[in-house]
């Protein structure tokens, strides 16, 4: 075989626009060592409760203004997520009148898919049924880590067991599963950090999250960080973390759905440390492509001679600020070997397949 033809290897997925109803804080029973809900919401100067929260009654009454306006404009196919809170820990009358909002929206077709996102300790079989027959789609659980270690340290307040077990009641519910995990919590390892990437593909998910642990300012993780008893993963190990972990879940055609918090609001000027970069998605999906092609050329009888790309997938070939140019040239794909396409497809010719 001289010539080899290779689709990207990440999973193709429908991609709605998602409407976001951020709750900060709601429903959780207290703030986690490094949630800094306020900043990431961007949310801060909300209506507020006397605990600095935007009140649900005006996250409502927004939601259903938007929810109105896009009906009333015949847009189509979109998404809602509750994000930011513990959605089934806020009490249940909110839950369902939340969910109730939407329904006529459901029905108009303006919304196709109605996410939330909650903790593992969170649910339970028949309540998420309920959800359900009200019109919830998908849960997405906050899990983290399975890691003993890194749940006690990063006092999540649940056992691996409960995370385990959460998973599979969203599983049996018929509801659709997304697993959020942190990398780099307090405690972690890179080894217990791929065997939460192995238990995850174990309990298969739809989707998979990866947000690497950073340390905001205002949390207590900062004052651990300040007081030099925590000390957060470096850029370069998480990007090579992730990107194994990409490979691994793309071989299983679970969809990686987001990497890196999305620098909402006051995000980026109170990220005080970690592995933070505006272009942290691209440079792992880059370096997952770069191994995954780079295992695929040991197919050919010889060193390549030649590439096509498909023209979408070019930035994630030579890498964040080509980072990859290096590597191409010495397998033997100089850019001037290297050619862009509007194929699907990538296409490697070989030494041995000169004309
Ligand atoms: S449960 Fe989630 S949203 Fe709530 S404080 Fe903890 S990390 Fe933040």
């Amino acid at each position: 075989m001289n010539r080899l033809r290779l689709f990207h290897p990440e999973p193709v997925r429908r991609r709605p626009r998602i409407i976001p109803v951020f709750l900060p804080y709601h429903g959780c029973p207290h703030r986690c060592l490094y949630c800094a809900q306020h900043l990431q919401t961007g949310m801060s100067n909300g209506v507020e409760t006397a605990t600095g929260e935007p009140a649900l009654t005006e996250i409502h009454a927004k939601m259903r203004q938007s929810l109105e306006l896009l009906t009333a404009g015949g847009t189509k196919d979109q998404g809602v997520a509750f994000y930011g809170g513990t959605f089934t820990a806020l009490p249940v009358i909110w839950q369902e009148r939340f969910l109730k909002t939407v329904q006529p929206h459901q029905a108009a077709g303006t919304i196709t898919h109605v996410r939330c996102s909650t903790r593992p300790d969170s649910i339970n079989a028949k309540h998420l049924l309920w959800l359900r027959e009200i019109g919830l789609d998908m849960v997405e659980l906050g899990v983290q880590s399975f890691e003993p270690d890194v749940l006690r340290q990063s006092r999540r307040g649940y056992s691996a067991e409960t995370a385990v077990e959460a998973c599979l009641t969203v599983r049996k519910s018929g509801l659709e599963m997304g697993v959020q995990l942190m990398p780099g919590l307090p405690g972690s390892t890179i080894s217990g950090w791929f065997r939460d990437v192995d238990q995850t593909r174990a309990l298969a998910p739809d989707a998979v999250r990866i947000y690497p642990c950073l340390v905001l300012r205002g949390t207590p993780l900062s004052q651990a960080h300040r007081a030099g008893s925590y000390r957060p993963w470096s850029l370069s190990r998480t990007v090579w973390a992730v990107s194994r972990a990409l490979n691994s879940f793309w071989r299983q055609g679970i969809s990686v759905i987001r990497i890196g918090l999305a620098p909402e609001g006051a995000l980026t000027p109170a990220i005080q440390g970690g592995p933070w970069h505006p272009a942290m998605g691209h440079m792992a999906k880059s370096h997952a492509l770069r191994s995954w092609l780079i295992q695929a050329l040991t197919a050919l009888p010889g060193a390549p001679r030649q590439i096509y790309i498909p023209r979408r997938f070019a930035a994630e070939f030579w890498g964040h600020g080509r980072e990859h140019a290096r590597t191409w040239q010495r397998l033997g794909l100089p850019p001037s070997n290297v050619r862009t396409w509007n194929r699907p497809y990538f296409l490697v010719a070989s030494l041995a397949d000169r004309p």
